[in-house]
């Protein structure tokens, strides 16, 4: 990518050490402030906020036509999709769980939770559900209602591909549902251009605000013929729909803080060019600190075509010098909090591309990997012989 090098964004003004996760994440100084006063929920200038935050979100969405409704819902992600699955899945409904990782799983261990029925096509750490594996899945059983996908498996770093995911789910004539937690707000996901009932994702992810509610953008008929379908009352995003139709509030005590950070997240998300400014930003984080870690021998497990410009899995060097616990301390020390891996084949460990950061910050990540390493005496960042027999399984 050609572009030409931007003014660093500010460092974290309390000399906090830079997250390197996929939320919570690094916020702007701005979106913390944003905190400092109260609010009271029913009073008129709260309404206004959570209106700014649901008509900016439907905007992202693509939502020109007033199809959709934006839901937030108070709580993690995953009560977002939770309250996703249980309200619009019918008692009698099924869902095929797409999963390719932890965040896969836990869609399906929610299922279990709901006692609904469902089906699991599992790919294991990282191989991607396909459109056709989908089409296929969907013709041998005509008792799926709903397709469940995810569409930036946080756990691996995959981008999965859900427009062909999408294709194939409506030509069966069933319906689409995406958890799109670590995605929305950096990659697109327009109402127009993927079709889906709904998606989820929440405040503390690539629109950088901080944790405590989740929103889910659906149709709006599909909204109004989920009456009932709930397992939940705290969950069922129905009836929270029609109260705050009705009133503009939430239906129980909400983050106030937590909404007043967002709407400020919301404006310097628009101010650096939406979605595509937001994804261009983190994709050259991705390029350069990939290209930096590659420099210092390090392998990615991804092929470059399924590589999110969220975050990146990287295998542990096969060096017996280098020690997780002591690397992580070792980049701690220097600034920097990275995440451990989730693979259950090699070791791993992952760096996160999303949150106030940028390149000038990624080259000093790599730069402090290359001194973490020779502080442990590690000479070569090269995989294990295993972890590479594991990557060629991916297709290019
Ligand atoms: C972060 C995330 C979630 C939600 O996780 P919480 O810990 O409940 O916020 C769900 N799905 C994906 C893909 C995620 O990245």
């Amino acid at each position: 990518m050609n572009r030409s090098v931007s003014a660093p964004l500010p460092a974290p003004r309390l000399g906090e050490p830079y997250l390197l996760t996929p939320g919570p994440l690094t916020t702007a100084y701005e979106v913390k402030e944003a905190m400092l006063r109260d609010w009271g929920s029913w009073d008129a200038d709260f309404r206004a906020m959570t209106k700014a935050v649901c008509d900016r979100l439907l905007a992202l969405a693509g939502d020109t036509a007033g199809d959709y409704a934006c839901v937030p819902m108070q709580g993690s992600g995953s009560f977002s999709v939770e309250a996703m699955l249980g309200t619009f899945v019918p008692w009698d409904g099924k869902v095929l769980v797409l999963a390719n990782g932890a965040y896969g799983l836990r869609a399906a261990e929610t299922m279990k939770y709901l006692a609904r029925g469902y089906t699991l096509i599992d790919k294991g750490d990282y191989m991607p559900p396909r459109g056709d594996e989908v089409a296929a899945a969907l013709d041998a059983d005509p008792d799926i209602t709903h397709v469940i996908a995810i569409h930036c498996e946080t756990s691996s770093g995959i981008l999965n591909p859900v427009a062909e995911i999408s294709e194939a789910v409506y030509a069966a004539g069933r319906k689409l549902l995406i958890d799109s937690m670590s995605a929305f707000g950096a990659l697109p996901l327009n109402v127009n251009e993927i079709r889906y009932e709904a998606m989820v994702s929440s405040a503390n992810k690539c629109i950088e605000g901080v944790p405590g509610f989740g929103f889910v953008v659906a149709r709006k008929a599909e909204l109004a013929a989920a009456k009932g379908n709930s397992h939940s009352l705290a969950l069922d995003l129905n009836a929270q729909w029609a109260y705050m139709e009705k009133t503009g509030q939430w239906r129980y005590t909400p983050p106030t803080h937590v909404v007043a950070a967002f709407l400020k997240a919301l404006e310097l998300h628009a101010e650096e060019g939406g979605v595509a400014g937001r994804g261009a930003r983190y994709a050259r984080n991705r390029d350069v600190m990939v290209e930096g870690m590659r420099g210092l021998g390090f392998e990615t497990l991804l092929k470059d075509r399924w590589l999110s410009p969220i975050i990146v899995t990287f295998f542990c060097p096969a060096d017996p010098k280098f020690d997780f616990a002591v690397f992580y301390e070792k980049m701690k020390a220097k600034g920097f909090i990275i995440y451990p891996g989730k693979l259950t084949v090699v070791d791993s460990f992952r760096i996160g591309c999303i949150g106030r950061m940028d390149e000038h910050v990624m080259r000093k990540v790599v730069k402090a990997a290359g001194e973490a390493l020779s502080e442990m005496g590690v000479t070569s960042a090269a995989p294990p012989a295993a972890a590479l027999a594991e990557r060629a399984k991916l297709a290019a």
